[in-house]
């Protein structure tokens, strides 16, 4: 979609098959990982973008109907990329009712000063993000962070590993994170971006550009695993969800790391 797209939110969402839908997958991933526990005090990262305004409409929802009670508390960091509309993520959580706390940061001036002429951009914003993200959500008394990653990210994450780094790594649903302190939950993991896309120009949300220098541009990695998967995708259609199924049906003996050599026999 469209990053500069900015449409005033549709109050009618909730009632359509595709919410319902999607109301079903982050059941589903909550059920599965036990995302979310009764007392929880979730920080949920809000970037403008429809990934985590999907997240925060459906933590919300699930909020209303679960049996256990849980708190929630948007978090947007301002990474201060000239021309991010931060006014118009503030007026939305307004609008929505939601506990909410902007960050403003001097991460795009720490970026200029620190990066190493060629290195990647997004490593260290998104480096710098998540450090604020977990200051943010300890300080505001939350012992969980609720990150916006679908099964299109997890995939990706897992072929782009596998094929530039050497490793057989994803991302986790449920993670306690290097602090000690915060758990990393992504509940979206069992939902695929086409229907969030579709979602979110449903309820027209009010999708605003990161306007960082690579905005658009980045990861062209990325972009690649994203064109593959759309050309298997013709010829295998289930690719998707058996690379995500893969995730959960590891079989340790028959990969070739010297440190899982001790796992029990897994057939
Ligand atoms: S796309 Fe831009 S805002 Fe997003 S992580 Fe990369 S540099 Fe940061």
């Amino acid at each position: 979609m469209n990053c500069s797209e900015n449409n005033t939110p549709a109050p009618d969402y909730r009632g359509s098959r595709l919410f319902k839908k999607l109301r079903h997958g982050i059941g589903k991933a909550v059920g599965d990982f036990g995302l979310i526990e009764e007392g929880d005090r979730i920080a949920v990262a809000v970037s403008g973008g429809k990934d985590s305004y999907t997240l925060l409409l459906l933590l919300e929802e699930l909020q209303r109907r679960a049996p256990v009670s849980f708190e929630l508390v948007a978090v947007n960091i301002d990474s201060g990329y000239p021309g991010y509309r931060t006014d118009v993520i503030e007026g939305f959580l307004k609008d929505q009712g939601c506990h909410y706390r902007m960050v403003p940061s001097e991460h795009y001036s720490i970026i200029q000063e620190k990066r190493r002429p060629g290195s990647s951009y997004c490593s260290i914003c998104s480096r710098l993000k998540r450090g604020a993200l977990y200051g943010v959500a300890q300080e505001l008394g939350c012992n969980k962070l609720a990150l916006g990653h679908h099964q299109d990210d997890f995939i990706e994450t897992l072929l782009l590993n596998q094929f530039f780094v050497g490793s057989l790594k994803s991302m986790a649903a449920s993670m306690l994170a290097d602090n000690g302190v915060i758990t990393v939950i992504r509940p979206l993991v069992y939902l695929v971006e086409e229907d969030i896309i579709a979602f979110s120009r449903q309820a027209g949300l009010p999708i605003v550009c990161c306007c960082c220098p690579v905005c658009g541009t980045a990861d062209l990695q990325r972009r690649r695993m994203k064109r593959l998967l759309t050309e298997l995708q013709s010829d295998i259609p289930h690719v998707k969800s058996s690379l995500l199924k893969a995730l959960s049906n590891v079989h340790p003996r028959h990969l070739l790391d010297p440190s899982l050599r001790r796992v029990p026999n897994d057939e």
